[in-house]
Order: C-alpha cells, then structure tokens, then sequence
C-alpha cells in the first residue's frame, strides 16, 4: 500500500517525516539514498537527475512546468517522482519548497500558485498510476483523514468554494449535506430514478471522480494555507539561508518557463513582440476605429480584448496549443496595464455611444476576459478566476460580427485573426527582407 504521505504531504506521517529527517543543514547535500531511487529509472539526460534534497524540491516545480508547455517533454525524465519508494525524501522536497516559497515570496505570487498548481497535479497523477484497488483504497483512506465523511455540510467545504478550486454545481447535495457514498446516494436517490440503473447512476454523478476531485482540491487548499502561514510566520523570524538559496532556484526556474514557450514546437518565428498595427486584419482595424452600438459590445469584449492580448503576449498560441496565463508571459502584467488595455479602452471610446460610458459593467468585463475574474483591474491574486479568452474564429465573427468583416487578399488564406496577423506579419517582414537585398545588390550593379 502506498504511503499516504506520498500524496498528502501535509498529513501527521508527513509532519514526522519532516521533524525526523527535515534537517536544513545538509539540503545542498550529496544524497546516495535519493540516487539509489532515482536511477531506477530511466532518465535520458544527467541534467535531471536529482542528487540533493533541495534539487528535488525544485524537480517537482520542473516537472510541472515543462510537462504543461514543452513539447520535448520526456515522463521518463520525471518518472522518480511517481516511484512510491521515494516518498520520505518527496515529503522533505515538498516541505522545503513550499518554506522557500513562503519565506521569500507573498502567498499569490507566481511562484505560490505555480507550486500548488503542481502539487494538485503531482496527487493526480500518482493516484492515476495506482493499480485500482490499491486507488480505491488510497482514497477512502485520505478522504477520511481530510474530511468527517459522515454528513458532510457543503459550508465545511467554503474555503474550496470560496477559493473557486471547486465547484458547487460538481456536486450532488442533499439538505445540505454532500452525497459521496454509494450506500447513502442509493438511500437518498433510488426512488426517485426511473429508467437507468441506480448504480449506474452514482458512477456517473459521483463515484470515485467526485472523491478524487475533493482529495486533489483540498491538499491544494492545504498547500496554499500552509504557505501563508510560512510567509506570515516569516515576517518575525530570520528564515534558513538554504531556503532562500532554493527560493532563488525556484524562481529561476520559472524565469525558464517562457524559453519553453519561445521553444515549443518551432515557433521561433511567431514570438510576443510589440504590436504591428499594419499588420491587423481588417476586422480589427475597423474594431480600433469605434463600432456601433449593434455590435459593440461583443466587438470590444471579446474579439478585440482576446485578438490584441494573445497578439502582444502570445500570438503563437493556435500553433503551440499550450495552456498559458498572461502572467506566463507578462509577469508584473505590465505589458497589460501600459499597452494592450489602453488600446482596448480607447477603441471602447471611439464607439457610439462610448461603450464604457454606456455600459461601465463591460469594462470589468474585458479584465474577465484576459482571466483575472470580474474585477475593475488585472491583479495576480486574481488571475485564474476566469479564462483567457482565445480570439474567435473567422467564422464565428461572420455569423455574430458579419458588418466588422471585410476580407482582403490575406483573410482567403486563413481562418481567424491571429492567423491573419502572424501571417501578415510574416509577409512585412519578408517584404522588407527582400527590399534591402534588392537594394544591395542595386548598388552592386551601380543602378540608381
Ligand atoms: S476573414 Fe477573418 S480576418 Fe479577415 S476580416 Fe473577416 S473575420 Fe477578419
């Protein structure tokens, strides 16, 4: 049987584990144990051999990071942090990083959110490759370490609602109460099910996904609370000088997380520069120049705000079909707070009537739309709350926004305004490519 430190590190087993082993002193450590795990498997490069506790502890982050947007990704790279074995040195991995995030950065940092977005897949994923009883068993175990099972009241599970890391509607409640097992949805349900086995039923709307998703929800709540109260505790006591050095580690290694973006499948042509307005289709040029009231509202909120964003921040995103935030690319939002909104804001006030004068509930609108939740500006704290909206497709725009449509030469080649820009963009530079060769070998030919 698995340990179930191995997947809730933060449970009394992880506590002892670290208060035994956990010392700080020897983090940056040559460790044999550790290697003795790790070469067990198949690792295609040195390079990501772990070999102290403190490279561990930032594997777990890399991991993470380039599984969700490097192409050349190898699992056997990685495949140490699924072996069970290694569990008492994950523990510590987990413990310093989390301290090293929690000493040196604030709890909504990138750093924070990028830990326990790993950690949730890390408990996933180990969970995915157990046999299936040894799961079944896995979970009921932890469900009932994290949670009284018996009338579980929805309001006991707020902070994960509040924190938007699960939803109310994924669940099946009665009076109240939160149904998980078979014997009490059957108790509660049977009767009131017609034409399709009950049982079927529960697997469908409940079974293990739902227990899973509480698990992996609540360790994530559990990490993120865990941090701040390192970062709180920091405020009054002078951390461990190891644990700033792999703060350090760690957030270099996410600095490396948009090299990964610029390497990922060959786009090393369509990169986030600044924005080439000769370049737009023109459905956005007529967008930028003010539309009526008929179609502004969709015009400025959601082809506009995803087309310049994406354009600006992103514009290989069709090619490279990762999952990005904006924070990925424009870390401190800067480049969206001092070029894509005002872009966006002065095209709403070129409307008629003026859209944010008309309808001031669009503007926060537009921040959705770039994934910050329904807020007046962009915030890190926020960001996640809602998705960052890919551009529409041509297609789309001429069913809903037929009048912004008028297609040149270019839009033939193509099937959506990103498209059109990167190709565009890709044509200018071409153009003026071949413009100054002329011109050298004009003056070679001693031509005027
Ligand atoms: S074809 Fe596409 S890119 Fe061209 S104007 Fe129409 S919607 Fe815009």
């Amino acid at each position: 049987m698995v340990s179930l430190s191995f997947l809730n590190p933060l449970s009394t087993e992880g506590e002892e584990i670290v208060r035994e082993k956990g010392s700080l002193e020897s983090l940056f450590d040559k460790n044999t144990d550790l290697l003795r795990i790790v070469s067990k498997t198949n690792i295609s490069n040195d390079e990501y051999t772990p070999d102290t506790l403190a490279d561990l502890a930032v594997k777990r982050l890399e991991w993470y990071l380039r599984k969700k947007n490097d192409k050349q990704f190898d699992h056997n790279d990685y495949a140490f942090l699924f072996e069970p074995e290694i569990f008492q040195f994950d523990v510590i991995a987990f413990y310093i990083a989390a301290q090293a995030i929690g000493v040196k950065f604030n709890p909504n940092s990138r750093e924070s959110r990028v830990f326990i977005e790993a950690q949730g897949r890390l408990v996933e994923e180990r969970l995915e490759k157990l046999p299936p009883y040894e799961r079944k068993e896995a979970v009921s175990n932890l469900l009932n370490l994290l949670i009284e099972q018996d009338n579980i009241k929805w309001t006991s599970l707020s902070e994960l609602f509040g924190s938007k890391k699960i939803n109310l509607s994924e669940l099946i409640l009665d009076n109240g109460e939160v149904v998980l097992n078979k014997s009490d949805f059957l108790l509660k349900f049977e009767d009131k099910i017609v034409n399709r086995p009950p049982e079927k039923m529960y697997d469908l709307l409940i079974g293990q996904r739902i227990k899973e998703l509480i698990i992996n929800r609540m360790i994530m709540q559990n990490t993120e609370n865990y941090i701040k109260r390192v970062h709180e505790m920091s405020a009054n006591i002078e951390p461990h000088p190891s644990l700033i050095q792999i703060a350090q580690m760690i957030s270099e290694k996410l600095a490396e997380r948009s090299t990964y973006f610029a390497a990922s499948g060959g786009a090393g042509e369509i990169k986030a520069t600044a924005l080439q307005h000769e370049a737009f289709p023109p459905c956005i040029a007529k967008t930028m120049e003010g539309v009526g009231s008929g179609n502004r509202n969709d015009a400025i909120v959601l082809l506009l705000t995803s087309f310049l964003s994406y354009a600006r921040l992103y514009p290989a995103i069709f090619r490279n079909d990762v999952s990005v935030k904006v924070s990925d690319i424009d870390s401190n939002l800067q480049i969206v707070t001092n070029e894509i909104l005002p872009l966006i804001y002065e095209a709403a006030d070129n409307c008629s009537p003026p859209l944010f004068e008309d309808d001031p509930q669009e503007k926060l609108n537009v921040i959705a739309k770039l994934g910050f939740g329904v807020h007046s500006d962009p915030d890190l704290k926020h960001e996640g709350e809602s998705k960052w909206y890919t551009p529409m497709s041509c297609d789309k725009i001429k069913i809903h926004l037929s009048a912004l449509c008028k297609p040149d030469a270019t839009c033939k080649k193509i099937g959506n305004p990103l498209s059109y820009y990167n190709r565009r963009r890709w044509e200018l530079r071409n153009s003026s490519q071949e413009g100054s060769s002329k011109g050298e070998a004009e003056k070679g030919t001693g031509k005027p």
